[in-house]
């Protein structure tokens, strides 16, 4: 058995000038992937499971998944919440610090169309919710091209900001652009996150690397089959 780790980045319709456009994935879309996954008994499980799991350690639930976002949109707040709320799900929402309650372009340097990100209030009412909160950076750097020290600084700043304003620890990262090496994961670990999650593709399974979880993606572009074939069959 492995457990599906999904990551999603915007749920809303498209923005008109939008570049990459598959990375919205319409509020109606998602809406009916929850549904499938919770008819299909799937339960989203804390990511400290995941740590006990891969380390060989029995889940109490069955069909554990963990559905994540990435930057921390302010549309996760607006459309995604409350679908996983009425569902009974939650998830990990992986927060770039340095946009927080911003009006930005973060993604990439082509795309020039703004995205409002979410405000401290927000992230506060979700994780006071039982929704888990995690590092994203502050820049949304790639780490892998970063001097040491800005690196250091990107991991332990952010996680600092995060632990200060929720009052927790914050223990899990997700590499901006999916970008890392060996350097980067070992000052993660350095900086004292316990788990970080890549853009690698796949489900994660016992023995695998804290440091190098895979997740599956789901964009814009996925029917209702592509995803349950994600779910089911992709190892
Ligand atoms: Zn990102």
């Amino acid at each position: 058995m492995k457990i599906p780790v999904l990551y999603y980045h915007k749920i809303d319709f498209p923005q008109k000038n939008a570049i990459y456009k598959g990375l919205y994935v319409t509020p109606k879309q998602f809406k009916r992937q929850m549904a499938l996954l919770k008819i299909m008994g799937y339960n989203t499980v804390k990511p400290e499971d995941l740590l006990s799991f891969i380390k060989g350690h029995k889940l109490s639930v069955k069909k554990p998944v963990l559905i994540t976002f990435d930057d921390g949109y302010e549309n996760n707040f607006i459309n995604a919440y409350p679908i996983l709320k009425n569902l009974g799900f939650t998830s990990l929402i992986f927060i770039s610090t340095g946009f927080i309650g911003k009006k930005k372009s973060v993604l990439d340097e082509r795309e020039s169309v703004p995205e409002d990100f979410l405000d401290k209030n927000e992230i506060k009412s979700m994780y006071n919710d039982g929704f888990y909160v995690g590092s994203h950076g502050i820049n949304h750097y790639y780490l892998d091209r970063l001097d040491e020290g800005v690196l250091i600084g990107e991991l332990i700043a952010s996680k600092a900001y995060l632990e200060n304003m929720l009052k927790t620890n914050i223990d899990f990262f997700s590499y901006p652009f999916g970008s890392y090496n060996l350097g980067v994961m070992r000052a993660v670990k350095k900086a004292g996150y316990l788990g970080a999650f890549t853009t690698v593709k796949g489900k994660v399974g016992i023995g695998d690397n804290s440091y190098e979880l895979k997740r599956i993606a789901v964009n814009g572009y996925n029917t209702i089959l592509n995803f349950l074939y994600k779910i089911i069959f992709l190892q």
